[in-house]
């Protein structure tokens, strides 16, 4: 097989074709996986735990993608956390009705189907790996029906436990992990079966002729122009993006090209926790670490719009949404801030307490005033409507804070077109020859809103998935 696919590279090189560029360097193996995140090591982990030879080929000087920089919080129906805790009314079925409820209805009913069977199961998978897990309080993500979601640690609001567990797993099994090694291209025979990728290193072109590849790229929140073409009313919106802006969505650019047709590439994660400092910095605004603590949001006319505790973070988006230019404002008085100041969740994300308490001063995201009047106008808020506001909610304590909110785009939520066996498909459901897809590269199953934990477990469940059918395929064919 590898004697044919060569040949066919070198007929394409000496007819100066389509690979004309290739001019060195060619390696062989049964599955090589693009993309070092969650789903990547997973497909990577499962392909040689059946046997096969595997390559994972990463872009970045590190592995981990969004799923590093992510909360690490997975859910998943039947874990042994949730048995621990002697929770016992859960069930593959009830996941998947929130999971529908959640994505609006508009998810790939089959791949929701896959995901809730397969999801408590995933979370088990990854404990067995040597990932240690707390299951969170049904408080933490509401949207659930029942308490079953957990936390990676150490480390809550921090993916690195996962990414650490799962590449000393895979190392475990000696797979080869490529840093620095951006896939630029999928190979394909004449018949359009995936044989192989291409990647740009620093020392030049590494050619890859491969039984199956996986597709494990990740989504698109960094590309502005995908985000402009599939969710122009959310560019429109100026948002923050404090996803992966690594996350280009090249894997998904490679599937199209080599005939896998797209699913719910309109559907973007976006929370409403977006800030953005005077220096244009883009910033996670955790206000739900301060609301329950007597922090109002208002609109630009200083109105309350939304109940802020206990409110999901998809009812105050969607309120947000109906708000003037999809603005809010967190207000809060001295009493709520040395509250806040006792506990130990940062306001935020990525900055110390020290840190807050700097730039309340520098006013260079946060503004503060003793007067709320004065807050007002530094916010461009109705002032006289604010004082109103601010005086009925009981804030009372000045100093007066106050950080103007936008929404946040955090990650993507459709891609390419998969099946349960996280084949690639094109326009007519058939499967694409070779290749495979898995994780948020292929998220259609999440529908038009994700619920929280969810988007880790479903790498983690599309990724095993991915590595199981691509191994067995490649082994059959070697
Ligand atoms: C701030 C933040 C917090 C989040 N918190 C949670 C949470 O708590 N729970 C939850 O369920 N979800 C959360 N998510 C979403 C979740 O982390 C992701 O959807 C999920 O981890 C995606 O996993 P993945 O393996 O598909 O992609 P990733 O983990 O992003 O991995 C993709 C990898 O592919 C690499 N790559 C891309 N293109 C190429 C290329 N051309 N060649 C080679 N390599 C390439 C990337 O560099 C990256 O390493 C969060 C996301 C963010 C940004």
């Amino acid at each position: 097989m590898y004697k044919i696919m060569l040949t066919v590279l070198i007929c394409l090189l000496a007819a100066g074709g389509a690979f004309g560029a290739i001019t060195e360097d060619v390696q062989t193996t049964d599955v090589v996986v693009v993309g070092g995140g969650g789903a990547g090591l997973a497909a990577a982990i499962e392909a040689s735990e059946l046997g096969a030879e595997v390559l994972v080929l990463e872009k970045l000087p590190f592995l981990g993608g969004s799923t590093l920089l992510s909360g690490g919080g997975l859910s998943g129906a039947g874990h042994q956390f949730q048995k621990e805790a002697g929770i016992t009314d859960d069930s593959p079925e009830l996941l998947l009705e929130d999971l529908l409820r959640e994505g609006q209805f508009k998810n790939n009913l089959s791949l929701a189907k896959t995901f809730a069977d397969r999801a408590g199961e995933a979370i088990d998978w990854m404990a067995d790996l040597g990932c240690d897990f707390v299951l969170l309080p049904h408080e933490a993500y509401p949207e659930h029906s029942v308490q079953r979601s957990v936390s990676s640690i150490p480390g809550r609001g921090d993916g690195s436990a996962l990414i650490q567990a799962l590449q000393a797993a895979a190392e475990e099994r000696d797979v080869d992990i490529r840093l620095n090694h951006l896939v630029t291209e999928l190979l394909t025979n004449t018949s359009g079966t995936v044989i192989g990728v291409q990647a740009e290193t620093a020392g030049g072109t590494q050619t890859v002729l491969a039984e199956r590849v996986v597709l494990a790229t990740g989504g698109f929140v960094g590309n502005e122009d995908m985000l402009m073409n599939y969710a122009p009313e959310i560019v429109d919106m100026d948002p923050a993006v404090v996803g992966f802006t690594e996350l280009q969505g090249e894997g998904i650019i490679l599937g199209q090209e080599a005939g896998a047709a797209l699913e719910n590439m309109e559907y973007i994660k976006v929370y409403p926790t977006g800030g953005r400092t005077d220096d244009g910095d883009d910033v996670y605004v955790a206000y739900q670490q301060v609301t329950p603590l007597g922090a109002i949001l208002v609109n630009r006319e200083g109105q309350r719009f939304v109940q802020e505790t206990p409110g999901t973070f998809v009812e105050v988006w969607e309120a947000l949404q109906e708000q003037t230019d999809q603005r809010m404002f967190l207000i809060f008085d001295d009493y709520t801030m040395q509250q806040w100041l006792e506990t130990d969740g940062p306001l935020v994300m990525g900055w110390s307490q020290e840190r807050t308490l700097q730039d309340f001063e520098e006013q260079t995201l946060f503004r503060k005033s003793e007067d709320i009047e004065e807050l007002g106008e530094k916010l461009h808020v109705d002032s006289s409507a604010l004082v109103e506001t601010v005086n009925e909610a009981g804030l009372d304590e000045g100093p007066y804070y106050g950080v103007e909110m936008l929404p946040n785009l955090i990650f993507t939520l459709g891609g390419l077109r998969i099946n349960d066996d996280a084949q690639a498909l094109d326009a007519e459901g058939q499967a694409i020859a070779g290749l495979y897809a898995a994780g948020e590269i292929a998220g259609a199953g999440h529908g038009a809103e994700y619920m929280s934990g969810n988007a880790i477990s479903y790498a983690i469940v599309f990724g095993r998935i991915a590595g199981e059918n691509a191994a067995r395929d490649a082994l059959q064919d070697r």
